[in-house]
């Protein structure tokens, strides 16, 4: 019989494991990039997804559970860690109610993050769930000067649930794995609304 702990800990992997899908399908990133993670409830550990694997091909057991110092936990396909594992760790010492992130390539949101400017809320409900979505300025991917933006953009802004991340993509913050996807569909979807509203003239026209 499985413990209690080991029941959890399957029932967390198949979580990541289906919002790491549902992220590839609904077209918040492509290829084999982004990553997501969550907060193992009650210890320090954090579920990541791992490095060189489509989240499309994300299963309960290529997940890396790794203790917020970094060191790896368990890794039972003995894959590497996501590269931005750095800056998931930082934003759960950063902020305690954050469970889930996701860090998505969502085409039109990323757009917009070339601008350097904050997210247009075009949508009632972005503005009101949202309330801001910064701009964090552009870094290699998995270098130490991307996890620096990082910081300094969930640092600067308190509270805040979602980020552009300039020429890269968006990190979007929730208390758990599902509200965080959920949080990154809904500024891809505030982004689209935004660019469309921006083509439309006055008259009904293109513009
Ligand atoms: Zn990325």
């Amino acid at each position: 019989m499985m413990t209690r702990e080991a029941e959890t800990m399957l029932h967390l992997r198949k979580e990541l494991t289906d919002f790491s899908k549902r992220a590839f399908y609904r077209d918040l990133v492509g290829g084999a990039g982004g990553n997501m993670s969550l907060r193992v409830p009650e210890t320090e550990n954090v579920l990541i997804t791992a490095s060189g694997v489509s989240l499309a091909d994300a299963e309960p057991e290529t997940h890396l559970l790794v203790h917020r110092d970094g060191a790896i936990l368990e890794n039972p396909s003995n894959l590497t860690p996501s590269k931005e594992t750095g800056f998931h760790l930082a934003v759960y010492r950063l902020r305690p109610d954050v469970g889930g992130i996701a860090h998505v390539h969502p085409p039109y949101a990323t757009a917009f993050s070339n601008r350097r400017k904050p997210l247009p809320l075009a949508t009632i409900s972005g503005r009101l769930l949202l309330k801001e979505v910064p701009v964090i300025e552009s870094a290699s991917p998995g270098s130490r000067e991307l996890c620096e933006f990082v910081k300094g953009g969930v640092s600067g802004h308190p509270g805040v649930k979602a980020l552009l991340m300039a020429e890269h993509g968006i990190l979007a913050l929730g208390p758990d794995i599902r509200a965080a996807y959920y949080i990154a569909d809904l500024v891809e979807n505030t982004a689209k609304v935004a660019f469309l509203a921006g083509n439309i003239r006055d008259d009904g026209g293109e513009r």
